[in-house]
């Protein structure tokens, strides 16, 4: 688990979506799912409250749902139950508590279909992208489970070179509050729910606003599998209405969070702002993610890695590629090209198999790219406008755009979307071009397409980057294969899938007896 992971684990596997045959039960799951509501309001001790705000499929518009905001009481329950429950579930000890979490993973492909279709209809995501997505989040559950058995079943023995005996010992910290995003409703919201129930904490979760009906689904198959109904509760609602007890109730031990740098700092200044002991936060944000392309590259894989990085899933992930570097020698030649496979993506139904853009998440994103556009329309220079009579005019979607700019400094805040920059640079000026890099203060995600020998470790050595990919997509983090996560303004680490990930969740206690 360690470097090599000592536990035998394998990735998830998914299904083949070009397989006709293999296909069929998904397109069935969709058909019967839609048109259909759901329910993901607060659930306390098992039992769900009352919904009554509506949610909607980003695609269409219509009402898919109905969720509600839980209540100042309803929070104070769960924290009271999760407080004395986990107490138990801590010292049920790692190897139990991964039983459990297998079990989790176990169910979640067994439902990978309807999974995947409440992906789609809820949180506007291609079919490809869900299926990713139910793969990663049963991933985390394996993963960290072989984490609990490694770290939180024996106590590690230490040297007593007095001749006592020492030994070092993990546990849960208490309640633990995951707060989540919308643009991996499923993959995040289980892995961080999931890292804080392996290390032995009881989890009250908090969805975004904008999926709680498939995070509804994720605890009632945790509930299932033998999470106690006591230990995890689902806390619906806006961060405005839930926010403030959920971070200020003093029986809070930690914070696991995905989303802006804004709403991390800010949760950051309430933690700061508590009475008593120093609540730890996890926290995962942006990027101002490049990627560098010398004229050494291969261009057609450049573009197949820039589509995929920059455009599919709406642009829409952290990892996202938002500035391309492309030496000046190639970048008429490599732009035409891109244009030109631009040219042929699909906008629209997420749930058809042919679709590669589905919507962005709501009103107020797709405003804030139009806003985005309207501003680059004057300081940059357009180079690619998808087709307007080819965006679906009903749901929020957004035609991929690319731009060419001077300066990285025009961006100052990331544009969460499929929206790219473009910037040219001379041969020689690679150390400038990573200085500016590193002075967005960003850190996240990097990219570089290169054939020249040595230059992938050099330029890896200099950019202050959690996730360097070389010859590459950027995107797609696998568990244990590529642990995710960045530096500065883009998270605290540790990183996400990766074999430190747990101990933030974790009191470390020494015992030594003198023998
Ligand atoms: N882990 C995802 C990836 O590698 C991104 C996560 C995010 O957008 O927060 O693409």
């Amino acid at each position: 688990y360690m470097g090599k992971e000592a536990l035998p684990r394998k990735n998830s596997s998914g299904i083949e979506l070009t397989d006709p045959i293999a296909v069929e039960p998904l397109q069935a799951s969709v058909e019967k799912m839609r048109g259909k509501e759901f329910h993901g309001g607060p659930i306390i001790d098992g039992v769900m409250g009352r919904t009554d705000e509506p949610v909607h499929n980003p695609a269409t518009g219509e009402r898919i749902g109905y969720t509600a905001n839980a209540s100042r009481e309803q929070i104070d329950t769960a924290y009271t139950l999760a407080t004395e429950a986990q107490v138990a579930w801590d010292r049920l000890g790692g190897n139990a508590r991964a039983k459990i979490l297998d079990k989790v993973a176990d169910l979640y492909e067994e439902h990978l279909n309807d999974l995947t279709a409440l992906i789609a209809l809820e949180a506007g995501r291609t079919l490809n992208d869900g299926i990713s997505e139910v793969r990663e989040a049963v991933d985390f559950c394996r993963y960290y489970a072989n984490g609990a058995r490694k770290h939180f079943s024996e106590p590690q023995e230490l040297p007593g070179p007095t001749g006592e005996s020492n030994e070092l010992v993990l546990t849960g910290r208490g309640v633990f509050t995951a707060i989540c995003p919308w643009n991996f409703p499923l993959a995040i919201f289980t892995g961080q729910v999931v890292a804080g129930l392996a290390s032995g904490n009881a989890v009250l979760a908090k969805p975004a606003e904008q999926t709680p009906l498939i995070a509804a689904r994720a605890i009632e198959l945790m509930h299932e599998a033998g999470v106690p109904t006591k230990v995890l509760h689902l806390i619906t609602g806006t961060g405005a209405a839930v926010g403030a007890p959920l971070i200020e109730d003093p029986r809070l031990s930690g914070v696991a969070f995905t989303g802006s740098t804004e709403t991390a700092r800010l949760i950051n200044t309430q933690l700061a702002d508590k009475e008593g002991p120093i609540i730890p936060l996890v926290a995962e944000t942006g990027g101002q993610n490049v990627m560098i392309v010398d004229s050494t590259a291969l261009p057609e894989q450049v573009v197949d890695d820039v589509i995929q990085s920059a455009f599919l899933s709406a642009g829409q992930r952290c990892s996202a590629l938002r500035i391309l570097c492309v030496q000046d020698v190639i970048a008429d030649n490599l732009l035409d090209m891109l244009k030109g496979a631009c040219e042929e993506l699909t906008l629209g139904d997420p749930s058809k198999l042919e679709t590669d853009i589905g919507p962005v998440i709501d009103d107020k994103a797709l405003k804030i790219l139009e806003a985005h556009r309207e501003r680059m329309q004057k300081e940059a220079r357009p180079l690619f406008s998808f087709d307007g009579d080819k965006v679906p005019d009903k749901g929020t979607f957004f035609g991929p755009q690319v731009v060419e700019i001077e300066d990285f400094d025009l961006l100052k805040r990331e544009v969460f979307g499929p929206f790219l920059h473009v910037v040219r640079f001379k041969a020689g000026e690679l150390e400038d071009v990573i200085r500016r890099i590193n002075a967005t203060g960003y850190g996240l995600t990097f990219g570089l397409h290169s054939r020249i020998e040595g230059r992938a470790g050099a330029v890896f050595k200099r950019v202050n980057v959690g996730n360097t990919y070389v010859n590459r997509d950027m995107v797609g983090a696998v568990v244990g294969v590529n642990p995710f996560g960045g530096q500065g303004l883009s998270g605290t680490g540790p990183k996400a899938g990766g074999p430190h990930y747990l101990f933030r969740f974790a009191n470390e206690k020494t015992k030594t007896i003198n023998t």
